[in-house]
């Protein structure tokens, strides 16, 4: 990018629709490679092949390409969401209960949090989501409604769903997700009973979105915690701006250092596939392929968004 340009007069005339054409075809030889995360049974079954991504703007235009319109599981993508309106319902109080510093460990180890004394590194592993879980769940009988509203309004889209049968798979399956909740409430920092916590987890994870949804529900983090559509404030600028850092330095398991190294953005992934990535001030990209790298991360997805802002110019730094 051209030091001297605006990147609304870039962003504006840039043709997304052939970059992100020349993207598919560049990582095709990926798509399919890697691991399609099997310790969910539910996510075991979905098609290694698949590969979709779109853009959405600040000035209201989507671009996409490949399985973009499918819906898949977003799983530790809605740790943003949850954190948005965790930090909404406490405030800086929350960062008594929860860090922000890198795990360096993987999204879901104990070890850390017994030398924690039972306070996550940060809100965007497991543990931290839990204690988030149980923040939501302390500000409103209605925890697991709000959160599905809150996204549906984000994508404007009301047909997104959580999957039961992902949120059972996962439930039958999770052991040491219960183990880690358990943890953490033996220290005293999970305030809801621990069947709780992990059901309304489960749930928040078995979101079902495509990378048009997820692309237009992150457009708030891009706009300095504005919805793009209306204007409205859905959080303020500086809680936007914290959520940005946390997703660059905690947001890509245990390999964030390596993807803010490569890709150069604030990115969220899941062991779904997705990866969502946001250009403050410009847009907002999803990307999914079900294939992940030995960390957890789609693989073809990581190799796109390395190939979106080696091409555009559009990173953070
Ligand atoms: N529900 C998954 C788990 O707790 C989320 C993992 C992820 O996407 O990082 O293991």
């Amino acid at each position: 990018m051209n030091p001297e340009e605006n990147t609304a007069d870039l962003v504006a005339r840039f043709d997304f629709a052939a970059t992100l054409a020349r993207i598919a075809e560049e990582v095709r030889d990926l798509v399919g490679q890697g691991k399609v995360a099997a310790y969910i049974p539910r996510l075991a079954e979905v098609p290694a092949d698949r590969f979709g991504m779109a853009v959405a703007t600040l000035d209201g235009r989507v671009f996409e390409v490949g399985d973009a319109a499918t819906p898949f599981s977003i799983q530790s993508i809605s740790k943003v969401f949850t954190l948005t309106l965790a930090l909404e319902a406490l405030g800086g109080d929350l960062w008594k209960r929860v860090g922000r510093e890198p795990s360096g460990s993987a999204f879901n180890s104990l070890v850390q949090l017994e030398r924690e004394s039972g306070i996550p590194r940060n809100p965007l592993i497991n543990a931290g989501a839990h204690v988030v879980a149980d923040v939501i769940l302390s500000s409103t009988p209605t925890a697991q409604a709000d959160l599905l509203e809150f996204v549906r309004a984000r994508a404007d889209n009301r047909a997104i769903v959580m999957d039961e049968e992902v949120a059972a798979s996962e439930r039958d399956a999770g052991f040491r997700n219960a183990a880690l909740a358990n943890f953490i409430r033996s220290f005293r920092n999970l305030d809801n009973p621990v069947e709780r916590v992990l059901d309304f987890y489960f749930h928040q994870c078995a979101l079902q979105m495509s990378c048009l949804d997820l692309a237009r529900a992150f457009l708030y983090l891009a706009n300095r915690g504005r919805c793009q559509r209306s204007g409205q404030s859905v959080i303020s600028a500086e809680r936007a701006k914290r959520i940005n850092a946390l997703m660059l330095t905690c947001g890509t398991y245990d390999a964030a250092g390596e993807f803010a190294f490569r890709v150069g953005l604030p990115a969220k992934s899941g062991v779904g596939g997705g990866i969502v990535a946001v250009v403050p001030n410009a847009l907002t990209l999803a990307v999914w392929s079900p294939g992940l790298d030995e960390k957890g991360n789609s693989l073809a997805g990581a190799a796109a968004l390395d190939r979106f802002t080696a091409l555009t110019g559009l990173s953070i730094f």
